[in-house]
């Protein structure tokens, strides 16, 4: 099979990891950097190109790894080679789900699925009130498109939340707050989901002193043995989402988990080295087994 990764580069831990296994399988795998891709309409056949070469039809599956910079041009690459029939391990439209926090928990409280009580508003005039409707401080401040727990913060009182607030409506930066899960004390649990199935699973546990759970934040991972509850929640959110790939991230409640985010992209490096569970190559049997079924 040949297999487009769509990745800006080589030099990242996840993309080398899943060429390396589309390579062991005996697939072709190119990386594509999407940033440098272009799409012409217009004519007959949309055409998608890397750089100045036609690359329309060079793959029978891509795998998205679209960060967080570039997203919106990425996901419009994608949605091109999805038009054109070409199988993707995210759709497009999962991808852009999944990027907005506020998007996903929707989707995520209409199924039911546990969030954390969140409430987002851009109205700078009565956020006193709008803590209190969320139960009052502590509260959790979150960027909508934040990642790797940059653009999380804990104001622990009601005077310091209000000031950031009110800061970053000012700034017309598209924010949420959340009530803080004190008692899962600074641990998550990351899960991996690859075609429906869970693949792996971690707990993320964070530094002393500090409240988030990501690994660029200096977080420590270890295996962990989900619930039944957490396993329907992670299935059902990649699922609910669309992704054929997703890492489902769930914090531990006292009223049960709860599920706080969900991307697209999940990293391999921690995943890996915490469970040594092969998450690329199960990835590449994704791909074995629903792009086949597309190739003419
Ligand atoms: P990011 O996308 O930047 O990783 P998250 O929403 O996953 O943002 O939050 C980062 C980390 O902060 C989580 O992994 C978790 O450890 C902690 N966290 C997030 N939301 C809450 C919450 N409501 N209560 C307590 N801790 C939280």
């Amino acid at each position: 099979m040949d297999i487009g990764l769509l990745s800006v580069s080589m030099n990242v831990y996840s993309t080398k990891r899943i060429a390396e296994e589309a390579e062991r399988a005996g697939h072709y795998i190119e990386q594509i950097d999407h940033t440098k891709c272009s799409v012409k309409l217009g004519s007959q056949k949309p055409k998608i190109y890397f750089k100045e070469e036609d690359i329309t039809h060079d793959f029978d599956a891509i795998v998205p790894r679209i960060g967080t910079k570039v997203t919106r041009h990425g996901i419009a690459i994608v949605k091109q080679f999805e038009m054109n029939g070409v199988f993707s391990t995210a759709r497009s439209l999962s991808i852009a789900r999944a990027r907005n926090k506020v998007r996903t928990l929707q989707i995520m409280d209409r199924k039911g699925i546990p969030v954390p009580q969140t409430l987002f508003s851009i109205n700078p005039d009565n956020i006193k009130e709008q803590i209190e409707i969320l139960g009052g401080t502590p509260v959790i401040i979150k960027i909508q498109e934040g990642t790797q727990g940059m653009g999380v913060i804990l104001a622990e009182t009601k005077k310091s939340a209000k000031s950031i607030i009110d800061t970053f409506y000012k700034m017309d930066t598209s924010i949420l707050l959340q009530e803080y899960i004190e008692e899962c004390n600074g641990e998550d649990i990351r899960i991996i989901v690859v075609g429906h199935k869970i693949v792996a699973s971690m707990k993320r546990t964070s530094e002393l002193g500090e409240f988030r759970s990501n690994v660029h934040r200096g977080g420590i991972t270890e295996s962990v043995k989900l619930s039944a509850k957490e396993q329907f929640i992670a299935l059902n959110a990649a699922k609910y989402l669309g992704l054929g790939v997703a890492g489902v991230d769930l914090i531990r409640s006292k009223r049960g988990p709860l599920l706080i985010e969900v991307n697209a992209s999940p990293g391999l490096q921690g995943i890996e080295a915490a469970t040594g569970i092969n998450v690329a190559g199960e990835i590449i049997k994704f791909v074995e087994k629903n792009a086949r079924r597309k190739r003419k």
